[in-house]
């Protein structure tokens, strides 16, 4: 077995089972036709079977990393490839960029990056880097300079001048870099929940959003970084306080330089979405919700469980 078949099959089982549990206890919403023994993608809502567990299916089963992986996250979901594939080329990466771009313009330790350098109209490249105690050092390749330029800005540098600093300019398109921070809050709660909350109409929009990155169609405003979360906060909970209600996704994503905590709403209902999140705009930063944390709770298994919350967004809905 290659690819992670094993731990795949485990995941495709654990998904499979309670997929049938909800069907056997009418818990699937009417929208959702069921076909025994099948595992539902939950980026395009695409079914595959057993056979698509294995390397030479047009479209297999793959691992779904949340966070993306790069930024310290893990895989307990699967996705299908193209789906995969996608979010990691047009989302996920402009979520990485940025952050190390952060990292990088912040001049923290262990970073490291191209710059341009110019003193009186003199302009060289050179490289800047941070060492694990934070001591900067720039070097300039005599290769990628002009003889001329290099020599008068070695001078004026030598005689402790203050000289400006010009990052490369960023490529990061910062839409999708919020639709990726979507993504990672939208498989950590199938993580959790798995389809006994993701199946629920209210959840069309995120998928359409993930699936369409380019576009605006998930209300802008449903995410903040907030310095004042910790790593006790992280999770999927439940807001249920009259004002706000919904799912608030909690995570953190590390570089090799930093470690930010991030929170994304995510909906409860289809009739709601937009108000709460514009009441979340409105909030002053460091504010917090009554978080319901839901940790302690199992939806893979106990029926009662998957039930509660089949009500739960149903009443919202309505
Ligand atoms: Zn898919």
């Amino acid at each position: 077995m290659g690819n992670g078949e094993d731990k795949r099959k485990k995941i495709f089982d654990k998904y499979v089972t309670q997929l049938r549990i909800l069907q056997e206890n009418e818990l699937l919403p009417e929208s959702i036709t069921y076909k025994e023994n099948t595992y539902i993608c939950p980026i395009c809502l695409n079914e595959f079977s057993n056979e698509d567990l294995k390397s030479d299916s047009l479209n297999m089963l793959t691992l779904e990393d949340a966070p993306p992986r790069v930024l310290g996250g893990h895989s307990n979901t699967l996705s299908c490839k193209k789906c995969n594939s996608k979010a990691g080329h047009e989302i996920d990466c402009h979520l990485n960029k940025r952050l190390v771009e952060l990292d990088v313009r912040s001049f923290l330790p262990n970073t490291n990056s191209k710059a341009k350098f110019s003193y009186n109209g003199v302009l060289v490249q050179g490289q800047i880097q941070v060492d694990n105690k934070g001591e900067i050092t720039v070097r300039h390749n005599e290769k990628f300079n002009e003889p001329n330029s290099f020599k008068k800005y070695i001078e004026s540098a030598k005689n402790n001048n203050v000289i400006n600093v010009e990052f490369v300019p960023s490529s990061v398109d910062v839409h999708k870099l919020e639709v990726a921070l979507l993504k990672t809050a939208y498989i950590l709660a199938f993580e959790k929940y798995s389809y006994a909350l993701i199946l629920n109409d209210s959840y069309n929009i995120v998928r359409e959003q993930i699936n369409n990155p380019g576009k605006y169609i998930y209300p802008i405003g449903f995410w903040t970084k907030q310095s004042s979360f910790r790593k006790k906060h992280e999770g999927v909970h439940v807001v249920d306080s009259g004002e706000f209600n919904g799912f608030y996704a909690i995570f953190s994503l590390n570089t090799s330089a930093s470690n930010q905590m991030f929170g994304v709403y995510l909906p409860v209902s289809t009739l709601i979405t937009d108000v709460v999140i514009l009441k979340l705009r409105r909030k002053e930063g460091g504010f917090s919700l009554p978080l319901k944390s839901l940790k302690e709770n199992e939806y893979f298994e106990d029926v009662e469980n998957m039930e509660l919350m089949y009500k739960y967004l149903n009443k919202k809905t309505k």
